[in-house]
């Protein structure tokens, strides 16, 4: 078993763009901008932010970090993000979810202009998605690509079986799977909450990508010799050993599963920090695309 080492190849990834970053200084560029607004303070988004706005002062890219009540009106935040889409200084824009129930997340997400929609949750940047053409890619589904894709992963006519259909990890991901590119060429199903016979199923990917939100769902039973594993989950559950009281755990139970497969990422330290490099790569894009 190898561990598809998500931490590391995030720091190559961030390498990269510091690189080119400091190639746009010299020639007399602007740095790349991202600018992230974080509505209430959930413990979890509170973490993520502020991992992004670390990861842009890594690379060398300004960010911007707004911060709303969570009793904010939708029509507040709504402005917030017009002013945002509006500034011609910022590249690439994130409104971390989940919001509050008051407020629509799809509403949100249609008022980012495609141009910054550096998540790619907009349905412009998923609907070229579907046809293949250039458009920010969601960035957990583009970290997998990149991490499958640096560890030389063989994707090709494999069965890949995806666990969880949400519009931002499970069904962008079983399409980008199933496309004829370097990554990809995957016979791809998409299992979800009401498949009756997933065991049946997962046994029979060569890559299983678990995205389903439930700390050690998948057990050594549910998976093939030799498969490859990616475990998109991330819960925070009680510890009594670490200082913060939690720890994160993945979809996967981690300690069976891994003697099993040929591959698999830890949980942290694998589609996390990925998630966050891409969207790094993503902003510095917008960046390149609009100056
Ligand atoms: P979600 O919470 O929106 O949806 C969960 C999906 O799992 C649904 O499509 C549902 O049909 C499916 N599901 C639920 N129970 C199931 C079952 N018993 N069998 C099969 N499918 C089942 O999903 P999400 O937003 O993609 O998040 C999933 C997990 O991934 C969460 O733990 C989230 O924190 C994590 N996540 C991690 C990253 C990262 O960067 N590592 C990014 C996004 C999400």
């Amino acid at each position: 078993m190898q561990l598809l080492d998500g931490k590391l190849t995030a720091n190559t990834l961030k390498d990269e763009i510091a690189i080119e970053v400091n190639s746009i200084i010299a020639k007399g560029g602007k740095k790349p901008h991202l600018a992230a607004i974080l509505v209430g303070s959930n413990g979890a988004s509170e973490t993520y932010v502020n991992a992004k706005v670390k990861a842009c002062d890594k690379v060398g890219f300004d960010s911007t970090l707004v911060r709303l009540d969570a009793n904010v009106s939708e029509e507040i935040l709504l402005n917030e993000v017009r002013k945002i889409n509006e500034n011609s200084a910022i590249d690439g824009l994130i409104v971390q979810l989940p919001l509050p129930k008051h407020i629509s997340e799809s509403k949100v997400t249609e008022k980012i202009v495609p141009e910054k929609d550096v998540d790619g949750f907009h349905p412009i940047n998923l609907g070229r998605m579907m046809l293949n053409l250039p458009s920010f890619l969601p960035a957990t589904p583009a970290g997998i690509l990149e991490l499958l894709e640096r560890y030389e992963i063989e994707t090709s006519g494999k069965h890949c079986v995806v666990i969880g259909r949400s519009n931002i990890v499970g069904s962008p991901m079983s399409v980008l799977m199933a496309r004829n590119t370097k990554i990809g060429n995957c016979t791809v199903t998409l299992t979800h909450s009401r498949t009756t016979n997933l065991k049946e199923i997962s046994r029979t990917a060569d890559i299983l990508i678990v995205a389903l939100g439930k700390p050690e769902f998948v057990t050594a039973d549910m998976v093939k010799e030799g498969a490859v594993i990616v475990d998109v989950g991330i819960t925070r559950v009680k510890s009594e050993i670490t200082k913060s009281g939690w720890k994160l755990k993945g979809d996967v139970a981690f300690d069976e599963v891994a003697p099993k497969c040929s591959f698999i990422t830890p949980v942290p330290g694998g589609v996390g920090p990925m998630t966050i490099a891409s969207l790094l790569k993503n902003t510095l894009i917008s960046a390149k695309q609009r100056k």
